[in-house]
């Protein structure tokens, strides 16, 4: 089965998430386990988890179906030792909270070397700050997001992410996900069928199609190419129908956490319905 949702909202609580994935269609949920845009928040409470696992369990959301996305200030390659210190001390925290709601996967950016060091040696950071991070938990999968390649964020190359998983001592709780507008905002063609093959072919020999363990579906607003991170809604934007079409019919992207970053909420559960119609 296809498991089409989107990043919902968790105001009022993280286990409000789950109920808010059901409310619109979705068969799997994004969510931020605390604010994305500060560095410290309040632990989880123990009500607020059993109420989140309960209503997961509810809704027929499995842990694999479900993908927490780290917080932005996290710069995992950070070029500057303090800087780099608190992000890996941040990150192991946002590990811990999906462990305590019973996930198994988090989803983040790599990293950005800033024009201050190269870009090997940045990945090298990342990929030891991954290590660090599995190192200090048992059982969630670091999912490395590819970028847009906007600015000196890194990982908008597959020769990028499979250099991070070479790095990662622990292969088995090592995945990527694949966000299709930073695909083909950092150059890799989805606008015809045999484009979109030639992509995921190329990602499979560079990288492996078995650590796609999750995809973000957005259409782009820019050009192929352009390095800009502008999502846009399905179908309306630069990438076009096939890619969607594409996905919703291949066996390598049943039973993983395929994601709608679209803009407008409001239009997510028809963009989920729309989805589930290209299913042949
Ligand atoms: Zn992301
Ligand atoms: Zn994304």
């Amino acid at each position: 089965m296809k498991r089409v949702g989107a990043h919902v909202s968790t105001a009022g609580g993280v286990e409000n998430a789950p109920l808010q994935a059901t409310s619109i269609g979705a068969k799997a949920f994004a969510l931020f386990t605390k604010n994305q845009r500060q560095w410290k928040a309040p632990k989880l409470t123990t009500s607020s988890i059993d109420a989140f696992r309960k209503n997961c369990q509810d809704g027929g959301f499995k842990a694999e179906h479900i993908l927490p996305h780290d917080s932005y200030l996290i710069n995992l390659g950070s070029p500057d030792p303090d800087k780099l210190q608190r992000a890996r001390e941040a990150f192991i925290e946002e590990m811990q909270r999906a462990e305590e709601l019973g996930l198994l996967l988090l989803n983040f950016h790599p990293g950005s070397h800033l024009k201050e060091i190269p870009e090997d040696r940045c990945l090298q950071l990342i990929a030891e700050s991954i290590n660090m991070a599995l190192d200090a938990t048992k059982t969630v999968t670091a999912v490395i997001e590819n970028t847009a390649g906007q600015g000196t964020n890194l990982g908008n190359r597959f020769e990028q992410l499979a250099s991070l998983i070479e790095q990662v001592d622990n292969k088995t709780r090592v995945a990527v996900c694949l966000d299709t507008c930073h695909l083909f905002a950092s150059g890799y063609d989805l606008q015809t069928t045999a484009a979109i093959d030639s992509t995921f072919s190329e990602f499979d020999r560079i990288v492996g199609l078995r650590y796609l363990k999750a995809m973000h579906l957005n259409d782009a607003m820019q050009p192929l190419g352009s390095r800009i991170d502008r999502h846009a809604s399905i179908g309306k934007g630069t990438i076009g129908m096939d890619a969607f079409t594409y996905i919703m019919n291949r066996p390598a992207f049943e039973e993983i956490p395929l994601i709608l970053e679209t803009p407008d909420s409001a239009e997510w559960q028809k963009e989920i319905s729309l989805l589930y119609s290209l299913e042949r």
